[in-house]
Parts: structure tokens; C-alpha cells; sequence
């Protein structure tokens, strides 16, 4: 049963991944989910359903479209096989339990803040309200329904706490610091890890940030660097990792 749930769990990563591909790359232009049918980018030939098999439709036709032969783009493949591979993650590390649901709904948001936020800098509201709902059903279903409220308010008080930081950071740069979006995705950092590691989280959101920052600032002259990838890595791992946090922060507070 284990290798089972091991090879189910990588697939079902896999396509969730090609359909969060979609999401990120179509919703942030207004495009429709279904309309029109994914196509090649060069012939636009409209694929078969035999072409849009994750994973395995890209290492038949071994990379190229079946029409044209023009080469594909890598992004998708790599879509699904890293979604995939934290689907796979996620069940190893935590087996099926509360964790294991939370960490499946943060690595699905590291996928799509990552292609949605790289390329178009925005990041979608919809997998934001889901995951919302998605965990605060979890609180309320593994521990009870005061500790899924209690989670709610804790979102509420790291989401202000990021608006209130965003808002001082408009009059010190004279210009927007940080998005809406980045500000709405700091709720999940509450509801998921609790406020004393919601700060934790944000704290190494900006440690990851900042080499990517500079590298931008001085290789390109741009000012405008995507905030939503580092802020939702850092909440994955800080979630992963929470036991060590939680040691690291209780020294720190009894010195
Ligand atoms: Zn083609």
C-alpha cells in the first residue's frame, strides 16, 4: 500500500500540476480555463487528448510538437514533475494527517505564485480563498471549530501587520513596496503557522528575497522584484520545519 500511495500521490501531483500550469499562465490575462483548447504555440494546432497527458505526452513526442516539430516549452514538464515531486514529498515526510493536507495546499501555492508572479507579477485571488477555506475546514475537522476561528483571527492580525508594514513602506519609497497581492497572501500566514511563526515566516521570506534583490537591482536597473515567491517558500518551509522554528524562537525569547 505504501509504494502505492507513493506512485498515486506523484501522479496526482502531476496533474494538478499541468492544470495549475494553466491556471497561472491563463488567469493572470483574463483568459478562459477551457477556452480555447490548448494549442501549439507555433502551428496552433489544437492538441489531442493523447497530447496533454502530463509528463508522459512531453517524453513521447519527445519534447517537439507532433505537427510542426517545433521544440515545446520546458515550463509545463517542469510544472508538473515539481509538483509531483512535493505531492510525494509531502506523503513521505508526514504520511496522511492534518500536515500532510497543509503541506499539499502550500506547495500547490508555491507552484502557482512562482509562474504566476515570475511572469506576470500577480499573484491570482482565487487559490488564495481556497486555501483559506481549505484550512480552516482542516483546524476545525483534526483539532476543533474555536481553533479554526482562532486560526482566522491570527490570519486577520498578520494580514494588518503586513498592510501596516506595506503603507509605511509607500512613504518611505514613495512608491507601492508591497503588492495587494503579497498583502492578501500574508492571511495564510497567520491561519496556517500561528502569529509567532507568521513572523518568523516573513522574517526569512526577506533573507531569501534579498540576494535576488540586489542581483536584479544591479544586473537589469529594475526596481520591481516579485516578493510572492519568496514569501510563499518561506511559509512552505518555516511550516516544514516549524518543531526547529519553534526551538530557535524559545531561546531567543528566554535569553
Ligand atoms: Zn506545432
Amino acid at each position: 500500500m505504501y509504494y502505492f500511495y507513493c506512485v498515486f500521490f506523484f501522479l496526482l501531483g502531476c496533474i494538478l500540476g499541468s492544470f495549475y500550469g494553466v491556471v497561472a499562465t491563463r488567469l493572470p490575462k483574463n483568459e478562459s480555463l477551457i477556452k480555447p483548447r490548448s494549442h501549439c504555440e507555433e502551428c496552433n494546432e489544437t492538441l489531442a487528448w493523447f497530447e496533454l497527458i502530463p509528463v508522459l505526452s512531453f517524453l513521447i513526442q519527445k519534447g517537439k510538437c507532433r505537427h510542426c516539430k517545433t521544440k515545446l516549452s520546458k515550463v509545463h514538464i517542469l510544472i508538473e514533475i515539481s509538483t509531483g515531486l512535493l505531492f510525494l514529498f509531502a506523503y513521505l515526510y508526514y504520511d496522511i494527517s492534518y500536515s500532510f493536507f497543509i503541506s499539499i495546499i502550500l506547495s500547490s501555492l508555491v507552484i502557482l505564485i512562482f509562474v504566476s508572479d515570475m511572469k506576470y507579477m500577480i499573484i491570482l485571488d482565487s487559490p488564495l480563498i481556497i486555501s483559506a477555506i481549505s484550512i480552516f475546514f482542516l483546524k476545525w475537522f483534526y483539532f476543533d471549530l474555536s481553533n479554526a476561528f482562532l486560526s482566522l483571527f491570527e490570519g486577520m492580525l498578520s494580514f494588518f501587520t503586513m498592510f501596516a508594514i506595506g503603507k509605511i513602506g509607500n512613504v518611505l519609497f514613495k512608491r507601492e513596496s508591497l503588492g495587494g497581492g503579497d498583502i492578501k497572501l500574508s492571511f495564510l500566514f497567520g491561519e496556517a503557522l500561528g502569529i509567532q511563526m507568521a513572523f518568523a515566516a516573513f522574517v526569512l521570506s526577506t533573507f531569501l528575497a534579498l540576494p535576488y534583490a540586489f542581483a536584479c537591482l544591479f544586473m537589469r536597473n529594475n526596481h520591481e522584484v516579485p516578493f510572492g515567491p519568496f514569501l510563499v517558500s518561506a511559509l512552505w518551509i518555516v511550516f516544514l520545519f516549524s518543531e526547529k522554528f519553534k526551538n530557535v524562537l524559545d531561546v531567543f525569547f528566554h535569553i
